[in-house]
């Protein structure tokens, strides 16, 4: 939120401002300029979601034109928005469908949007009440027992495409950072893939959404034979058995229903030997002190 207030968000206006070659208009909805306040209040797309998430709209009070006054619509404790406990995963979401949209061309529903950041907060509300009753981290950075799996074995020729993915976290930084390499045995150069978001709530909170936006990346090239891998044994687990892992539920609900798209798909254990790629672009887009995303077959200039 503090980006959004200080002006820290990438939209176009603010990027031609800095000398980046970007068109101010905007992408969704073709207004002239798009500036913070109009990508997450004002452009159409935005307002539906606000408005399927019930927060009381009209023409005076919500939104405006300020976007400090947008905020504060929900923070200010006698303010008709005060009720709306989720907005900051509601800004957040409608943030990421923009990016969706600009980067990937891709159309996120606002039905959608509304579920995502509803069952975020709720997974963030419930992990507040279970830091209380645990004071030791649930998913502890340092690699746990069950890390210590039989790595999958590698053959040289394969079908499709291999997709080697990274989250990468730390509790003191701003961004999340998420990397993937992605590799096919026909002799192509393999695809990179980098970018950072606000960072979550734990480590594997970062290597579930670095694996979604993986798949997301894969779907968006069209490719449909993937083998993925990661270091995260927990990450596996969790997508071999959703159903033991609740608080992860609305993650794993997407990634069951992006999994329909491949015609095969598998997600394996590899050791983190065997994954430094991805892990290096995961960790320099988490450094990084922009938002950054980066999808090529040549490592980004910020990388080198
Ligand atoms: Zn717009």
């Amino acid at each position: 939120m503090w980006q959004v207030l200080s002006g820290c968000v990438s939209v176009s206006a603010n990027l031609s401002r800095r000398g980046i070659s970007y068109e101010v208009g905007c992408t969704r909805c073709g207004a002239e300029v798009e500036t913070i306040n109009h990508a997450i209040f004002r452009c159409p797309p935005a307002r539906q979601v606000w408005a399927l998430a019930h927060v009381p709209v009209g023409p005076l009070h919500f939104p405006t034109d300020s976007v400090y006054a947008n905020v504060d619509h929900f923070l200010g404790s006698t303010n008709l928005g005060s009720q709306v406990q989720i907005f900051p995963w509601l800004m957040w979401y409608i943030w990421k469908a923009r990016n969706a949209r600009v980067f990937e061309n891709q159309m996120d529903r606002p039905d959608e949007i509304v579920r995502l950041a509803q069952g975020e907060a709720n997974s963030w509300l419930q992990a507040q009440v279970d830091d209380e009753v645990e004071e030791v981290p649930s998913h502890p950075i340092v690699p746990s027992i069950r890390s210590c799996g039989r790595p999958a074995s590698l053959p040289g020729v394969y079908p499709g495409y291999r997709c080697f993915v990274d989250g990468s976290w730390k509790k003191t930084d701003v961004y999340a950072g998420a990397g993937w390499v992605c590799t096919s045995s026909q002799g192509l150069s393999p695809i990179l893939g980098a970018t950072n978001y606000q960072r979550s709530l734990s480590p594997l909170h970062a290597e579930i959404e670095a694996f979604i936006w993986a798949m997301r990346c894969m779907i968006g090239h069209d490719f449909r034979y993937v083998a993925f891998f990661s270091d995260c044994s927990d990450l596996v687990e969790m997508v071999s058995s959703p159903h033991d892992w609740p608080a992860f539920a609305t993650y794993l609900e997407g990634i069951k229903l992006d999994r329909e798209e491949f015609s095969s798909f598998s997600l394996s254990y590899i050791s983190r030997n065997a994954n430094v790629k991805a892990d290096s672009l995961a960790r320099q887009a988490r450094l990084s002190p922009l938002h950054v995303l980066f999808v090529n077959n040549f490592p980004p200039n910020w990388l080198t």
